[in-house]
C-alpha cells in the first residue's frame, strides 16, 4: 500500500467514474479495477463531469466500439480544464493492440494513462506516478500472461457475481481478435476459483457466473477439467445457481452435456455461440464443427433437461456469406428457437484472416440480413416465452424495476428476466413467481399463492 498516495487521495475527497465497453468479462475487470481503487480511498461518483479519474475499459471486438471510444475520449479535452487535476485513463483489451495504444495516446495528448488487461494490479503505482510524480503519463502495454490472483473487487451486484476461471483464447476464429488481446488460454487453479466463490457465498452471493473466453477447454496444466470443477463447486461451496460463459460447441463435451440435470445448483441454461448455420461459413470461420453437430449437441441437452434455454450469438455478413448461406442461418434458427440470440454484423478486425478474406459483404446487405435475423429471433423468443404463462419459477431478485418503482426484477434458472411487485429490499432473494403476461424480452408475474 502506497501510504502517500492514500493520503493525498482521501485528503482530497477524489473520486472515480468508469465507462465499460463491451461484454461480461470487461464489466468484470472494471469491478476489480472499482476494487483497487476503492482501497486507495477514492469514491464512486455518478457525476462523469466532476469525476477526478474517469476511466475507460475498452472493447475491440466490433470497430464500432472504437469510433466510439474515439469520440468519447476527445470530448473530455475540456475535462481536464473544468476539473483541475483531474485524470484520465484508457484500459481494456483494445489497449493491448499496441499500435491502438499508441495512436490513442499521440492522438490524445492529454491522457494520462493507458494500460492493458493485465496490468490493473499495477493502477496502484500508475496513479502514484501521474498524481505525486509532477503528472508525468504513463503507458502499460507490454505483454504479460501470467494470472494475477488477490485482486480485490468491487461487485456491482448483491445477489451474483462473476468468477473469472480462464483467460485469453486459442481457438482463432478468423473474424476474432480475442486471441491477438487477450493472449493464449491460462487456467486459474482450482483451489484459487474455489475460495474466491467460498469468499463471496460468505458475503451472502448466491448466484454465479463462471467466465473465460471458452470455459469448457478450462484445466489445462492445472489439477482438475471442467466438469470437475463443476462438481467440486456444487459440492464444496454454498452456491445455488451456477452458470457460465463462453462454451465453444466443438468442446461441448458428453460429460459436460451429462452434468445439466444432475449438479444440483447447475442452471438450465447454456449460452452456445453458433455463429453461422452454413457448413461452407464455419468452415471459412474455422468453427470446427457444422450445422448437424450444434443440432445434435441442442438435441441432446434438451434430451437431458427438456426446458433448457438455449441462447446463442450470431454474425451475419462473413466474408463470402451468400443468400443461401445466410438462408443456413435463418433455417438453424428455425430449429432450435433460441431464447436468445446476440446478433452482429461482421465487423473488419486488423490482424485477423477474415480481414483478409475476399468477398466482403456491402454495408447495406449486412443491415438487411441483420434486420430480418433479429425479426425472427424475437418471434422465437416470444413463443418460447408464451410456454411460461401460467407457471410458477423460482426468481432471483436484482433490480428495482427501471420503468415501474413499485416493481423489481430478477431471473429465473433459464435466465428470462421477470418484472413483479416488490421492494428494493427483497434484492438477493429467492421468490416464487407465477407468469401471467409474457413479451419476447420480459415475463411479468405475482407471487405465488397471491394471485
Ligand atoms: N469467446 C466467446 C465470445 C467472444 S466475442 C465465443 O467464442 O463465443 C463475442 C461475440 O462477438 C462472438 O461470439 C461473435 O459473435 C462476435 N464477434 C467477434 N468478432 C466479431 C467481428 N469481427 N465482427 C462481428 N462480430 C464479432
Ligand atoms: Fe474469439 Fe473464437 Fe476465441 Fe471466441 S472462441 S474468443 S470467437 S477466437
Amino acid at each position: 500500500m502506497n501510504e502517500s498516495l492514500i493520503k493525498h487521495v482521501t485528503q482530497k475527497n477524489l473520486t472515480y467514474f468508469i465507462e465499460t465497453y463491451g461484454c461480461q468479462m470487461n464489466a468484470h475487470e472494471s469491478e476489480k479495477i472499482a476494487g483497487v481503487l476503492e482501497n486507495i480511498g477514492y469514491t464512486y461518483t455518478d457525476g462523469k463531469n466532476k469525476a477526478d479519474l474517469i476511466i475507460f475499459n475498452t472493447c475491440c471486438v466490433r470497430e464500432h466500439a472504437e469510433a466510439r471510444l474515439y469520440g468519447n475520449v476527445g470530448a473530455l479535452r475540456e475535462h481536464k480544464k473544468n476539473v483541475a487535476g483531474a485524470v484520465i485513463a484508457v484500459c481494456g483489451c483494445m489497449m493491448q493492440q499496441q499500435d491502438a495504444a499508441k495512436k490513442l495516446a499521440v492522438r490524445f495528448p492529454f491522457v494520462d494513462i493507458v494500460f492493458g488487461t493485465n496490468h490493473i494490479q499495477q493502477l496502484e503505482g500508475m496513479l502514484s506516478d501521474v498524481l505525486l510524480g509532477g503528472g508525468r503519463r504513463v503507458l502499460r502495454i507490454d505483454e504479460d500472461e501470467t494470472v494475477i490472483e488477490g485482486l480485490p473487487a468491487l461487485r456491482n451486484s448483491l445477489s451474483s457475481a462473476y468468477v473469472n476461471i480462464i483467460y485469453g483464447c486459442n481457438n482463432f476464429c478468423t473474424y476474432c481478435v480475442v486471441p491477438f488481446v487477450r493472449g493464449r488460454e491460462r487456467s486459474r487453479r482450482s483451489a484459487d476459483i474455489l475460495s474466491e466463490i467460498n469468499a463471496l457465498c460468505d458475503q451472502g452471493i448466491t448466484e454465479v457466473t463462471l467466465l473465460g473466453q471458452n470455459v469448457n477447454s478450462y484445466g489445462k496444466g492445472t489439477d482438475i477439467f471442467f466438469p470437475e470443477l463443476l462438481n467440486r463447486i456444487d459440492e464444496e461451496t454454498g452456491v445455488k445457481r451456477l452458470r457460465f460463459m463462453t462454451s465453444h460447441p466443438k468442446d461441448l463435451t458428453d460429460e459436460l452435456i451429462g452434468c445439466y440435470g444432475r449438479i444440483g445448483c447447475l442452471c438450465e441454461h447454456i449460452h452456445l455461440p453458433v455463429q453461422s448455420g452454413s457448413d461452407r461459413i464455419l468452415e471459412r470461420m474455422n468453427r470446427r464443427y457444422t450445422k448437424a453437430h450444434y443440432l445434435s449437441l441442442v438435441e441432446r441437452l434438451r434430451d437431458r433437461v427438456p426446458d433448457i434455454a438455449v441462447t446463442t450469438d450470431i454474425i451475419v455478413g462473413f466474408p463470402g456469406e451468400s443468400d443461401a448461406d445466410f438462408a443456413d442461418t435463418i433455417d438453424l434458427v428455425n430449429s432450435v428457437k433460441f431464447d436468445a440470440a446476440y446478433t452482429f454484423a461482421y465487423s473488419k478486425r486488423a490482424l485477423t484472416k477474415a480481414a483478409g478474406m475476399p468477398g466482403q459483404i456491402d454495408k447495406q446487405t449486412k443491415k438487411e440480413r441483420l434486420k430480418k435475423l433479429n425479426s425472427l429471433v424475437g418471434a422465437c423468443m416470444l413463443d418460447n416465452n408464451k410456454a411460461y404463462i401460467g407457471k410458477e419459477v423460482e426468481v432471483l431478485v436484482e433490480n428495482s424495476s427501471k420503468r415501474n418503482e413499485n416493481e423489481i426484477s430478477g431471473r429465473t434458472r433459464t435466465a428470462k428476466t421477470v418484472n413483479f411487485e416488490g421492494s428494493a429490499h427483497e434484492i438477493g432473494w429467492y421468490v416464487s413467481v407465477k407468469i401471467d403476461k409474457v413479451k419476447a424480452h420480459t415475463l411479468h408475474g405475482v407471487r405465488a399463492g397471491e394471485e
